[in-house]
């Protein structure tokens, strides 16, 4: 049996990014990380916008070059899977028959997209996103005189939207919310968006699912409930994802209700010799006070970084505030905070002028900030009233008057 001193599980970006984490702090203990896709860790954001376009190559994808691994003297055993952690042996079986010993051991497993369990959905060009192939298979099926009909009006559906609709396929939008990011946009964002994807060419149909697909082998029309079939010749589906969770849950560390895994603040499982970060990881957070799960990049570049060190030896708590981006079209924004539940938002600038950011308070406190086009200034400011919470009686009046300096309403 082959022993290493840190095996990390999972080669999507907290993988990767824990190799860094742990060499910050150990320069020699041997580091393995076992993946079963069949590349050196890589992040996806790109895989639904210029990767996706054609205009990114596969190098920009992945989150370091091979020569990386060398120099950090990390194994990365690509196609191969853990199918077993022993956690009282200290030891992780893999699909092809090797077992390795470990003294500390990541969970960074991550998630695999979900597939609406419809008629039809396992024609061929009916499409989930999750790995570079998924977005190789969808540029290929897509593009000039081709109809892409996409499920969800979220994140990945928003962007895939947006970067098939650029290479020149008529696309079409259904969910069943009521507007674009409907979790996090309010009416008067969801209405830009919407103008924004009509003005490009793109058909939404908000409060619209599909019954069912239909198609000679490989899929031609898709059957909505709304009484229309369209003519199709692709369809991605980006509704979710499912949390591989599995290896965590059969060796018996605690999960939570929803199948997350439950981490402490220093991203250690209920094993102290195993840790988790990133897509699966449901961590205590101090700013928001309660057990946050985020399926964002930063939180996996940083937790997997912070889960390394911390295996290394070194006990520093994970408190970064959650953030991330998108873009859409020519739009691009940024959120900080924690957007799950919001009851009132004050708007900063003008969304008609692509300049403007929406401050979201719950329960009377700010609970986070979505930010488009405002000036870089901003953005440290912005972070700061986040994390302090601010209440809503406090900052509403000066948020929305934009001749009040930001600094001023920190400090
Ligand atoms: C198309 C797309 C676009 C995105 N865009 C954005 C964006 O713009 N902004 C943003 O903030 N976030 C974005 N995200 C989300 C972000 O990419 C995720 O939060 C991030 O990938 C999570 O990283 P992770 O390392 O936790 O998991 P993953 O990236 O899912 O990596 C987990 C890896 O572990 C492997 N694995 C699982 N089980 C096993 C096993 N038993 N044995 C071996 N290997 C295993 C998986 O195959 C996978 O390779 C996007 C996601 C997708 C899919």
């Amino acid at each position: 049996m082959d022993s290493y001193k840190y095996i990390i599980i999972g080669g999507g970006l907290a993988g990767g990014k824990a190799v860094d984490g742990i060499r910050q702090v150990d320069e020699t203990g041997e580091v393995a990380v076992v993946t079963v896709e069949p590349h050196r860790p890589y992040e996806r954001p790109p895989l639904s916008k210029d990767y996706l376009r054609g205009e990114a190559g596969l190098e920009s994808v992945y989150v370091e070059d091979a020569a990386h691994y060398d120099a950090a003297d990390a194994e990365i055993l690509t196609g191969v899977r853990a199918t077993r952690v022993v956690p009282d042996k200290r030891r992780v079986e893999l699909d092809d028959g090797r077992e390795l010993g470990y003294e500390k051991l990541l969970l960074a497993t991550g998630g695999r997209a979900w597939r609406l369990p419809l008629p039809g959905n396992d024609l061929e060009n009916v499409f989930t996103l999750r790995t570079i192939e998924d977005s190789e298979r969808i540029r290929e099926a897509a593009g000039e005189g081709t109809h892409a009909l996409i499920m969800g009006g979220s994140f990945i559906g928003c962007e895939v939207a947006a970067s098939l609709r650029q290479l020149g396929t008529q696309v079409t939008m259904i969910f069943p919310g009521s507007r674009l990011l409907e979790r996090i946009a309010p009416v008067a964002l969801g209405d830009l968006l919407f103008a924004k994807y009509r003005d490009e060419g793109v058909n939404v149909f908000p409060g619209t699912v599909s019954e069912g697909l239909e198609g000679d082998g490989k899929v031609q029309r898709a059957q909505l409930d709304n009484g229309k079939m369209l003519e199709v010749d692709l369809v991605v589906m980006g509704v979710g994802i499912r949390l591989n969770t599995e290896l965590a849950d059969e060796a018996g560390l605690t999960l939570n209700e929803r199948g997350a895994l439950i981490v402490d603040e220093h991203l250690r499982t209920s094993d102290p010799d195993i840790y988790g970060a990133g897509d699966i990881a449901a961590w205590p957070d101090p700013t928001f006070g309660e057990r946050l799960r985020v399926e964002h990049w930063d939180v996996a570049r940083r937790q997997g970084r912070q889960a390394g060190r911390n295996m290394a030896g070194e006990e520093v708590a994970y408190t970064a505030l959650p953030y991330f981006f998108s873009d859409l079209f020519d739009l691009s924004f940024e959120v900080w905070g924690n957007l799950n539940a919001w009851e009132e938002t004050v708007v900063r600038g003008s969304p008609g002028k692509g300049s403007f950011a929406y401050y979201y308070f719950d329960g009377g406190r700010l609970v986070g900030v979505l930010s488009m086009g405002r000036p870089s200034s901003e953005r440290k400011p912005m972070q700061e009233l986040v994390k302090a919470r601010v209440p809503y009686d406090d900052i509403a009046v000066d948020l929305g008057d934009e001749s009040v300096d930001l600094d001023r309403i920190t400090h």
